[in-house]
């Protein structure tokens, strides 16, 4: 009977049924399933454990200094090529330290070649990707202006049990945690392509949701890889427990929060662990890492057409940020078109929208940018590739 609506009335309707269609409605998942874990691995091992596990193969320990220049410091992880350790013992070191991990199963390029997108095969079939981007390379356009610099994104688990509705990982489900080595061999292998200066855990999964091994894979990127911590970005969905816990670790990566809405009502469907943990105490807990860390929190918010992007919203958002004596330094705000996933009703917000929003936070002085796009036609969202290969068998 869409004769009896105004056209307001038709609209909301309208905006109502794409809402409901936009995405399955999948159950949180917060505890990884138990599954085998992968071969243990030298980057699985802290610093003194691999002291440890020399010592206990009978070998003296400056050869765990040797093998963590190799493998940390060069990225180089084949130790046949490690010429400053005896041939016998290169295939020792090899079998007992070094199980491959990360079997690439397609590469795609884009941008003239400066946007590297892998997916992984790891040992028990699961699938992960990485993406790496570089900028500003001299005599390549597409690789945008600047200085020169490159960043990894990467995957903190297989799949993802947050089920936020317009994210192609999130709607595949949680397969399982990845071990701190298959998160740091990622940084290895783009490391053999570029010269990282970043690295983003914005691949497929959420970081938090897998503490203990991200936490371990950030000390060996920063102990033992060289990375600045502040170039390392920790994206979280808002485990608020763990924001806190984050913030007391005197690791001071950078917290990127997926907010996506300030309101609970909207937000408890586009990120379901709102209904655990509500906009307001997830901003809490970003403030308060801020507090600790000195590190700028950064507030990620996927523009969604007629969903997330209106006028009021960008205001109240603003309220959030800034409320409770909080001011603005402490905050910077990342708007992102959205990437439709295949099917989804949702597309990315109106130039004009994108616009407004921009400058009601502009007029609050909240620092804002819009991220850019790069690798789009290579679907540089969120686990998408992930997703093409399992919908056509490819495993
Ligand atoms: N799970 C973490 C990190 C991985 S997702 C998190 O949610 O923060 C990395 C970022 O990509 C998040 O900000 C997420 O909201 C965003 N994202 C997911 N799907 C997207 C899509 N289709 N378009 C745009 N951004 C998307
Ligand atoms: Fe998981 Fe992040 Fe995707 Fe949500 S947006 S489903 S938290 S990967």
């Amino acid at each position: 009977m869409s004769g009896d609506l105004s056209p307001a009335e038709l609209a909301e309707a309208k905006l109502l049924e794409s809402h409901a269609r936009a995405g399955r409605v999948l159950p949180l998942t917060l505890d990884a399933p138990k599954t085998a874990k992968p071969p243990r691995h030298w980057a699985d091992l802290k610093a003194s454990e691999r002291v440890d596990a020399v010592l206990a193969a009978g070998l003296p320990r400056f050869r765990a200094a040797q093998i963590d220049r190799h493998y940390f410091a060069s990225a180089s992880d084949d130790p046949a090529t490690w010429t400053d350790l005896p041939q016998s013992l290169r295939t020792r070191v090899a079998e007992e330290f070094f199980p491959r991990l990360l079997t690439p199963v397609r590469v795609q390029t884009a941008d003239a070649g400066t946007t590297v997108k892998t997916l992984w095969r790891l040992h028990d079939g699961n699938l992960i990707e990485s993406v790496v981007m570089r900028y500003g390379v001299p005599g390549v356009p597409e690789s945008g202006p600047g200085r020169q610099r490159a960043t990894l994104c990467l995957s903190s688990q297989a799949g993802c049990g947050m089920a936020c509705p317009f994210c192609a990982t999130g709607q595949g489900g949680l397969r399982r945690n990845l071990s701190a080595a298959e998160i740091v061999a990622q940084v290895v292998e783009a490391s053999k392509i570029a010269r990282l200066t970043n690295v983003v855990f914005m691949g497929m999964g959420e970081p938090l949701a897998n503490y203990k091994q991200v936490l371990r894979a950030l000390r060996v990127m920063v102990g033992d890889m060289g990375l600045s911590a502040r170039g390392i970005t920790v994206s979280t969905s808002g485990l608020e427990p763990r924001i806190r816990q984050l913030a007391g670790e005197g690791l001071p990566v950078t917290l990127a929060v997926s907010l996506h809405t300030p309101d609970d009502e909207l937000r408890d469907t586009l990120v379901p662990l709102n209904q655990r943990f509500p906009a307001g105490d997830v901003v809490d807990a970003a403030h308060a890492y801020f507090a600790a860390t000195g590190r700028r929190v950064s507030i990620e918010y996927a523009l969604i057409r007629d969903v997330n992007d209106q006028a009021w919203r960008a205001d109240r958002l603003a309220d959030l940020l800034v409320g409770h004596g909080r001011g603005t330094g402490w905050v910077h705000v990342n708007l992102i078109p959205l990437n439709p996933t295949p099917g989804s009703k949702w597309t990315a917000s109106r130039r004009r929208d994108a616009d407004e929003f921009v400058r009601r936070l502009e007029k609050r002085h909240v620092a804002v940018t819009v991220r850019d796009t790069r690798g789009r036609e290579i679907d540089g969202a969120c686990g998408q590739l992930a997703a093409t290969e399992r919908a056509t068998g490819a495993r």
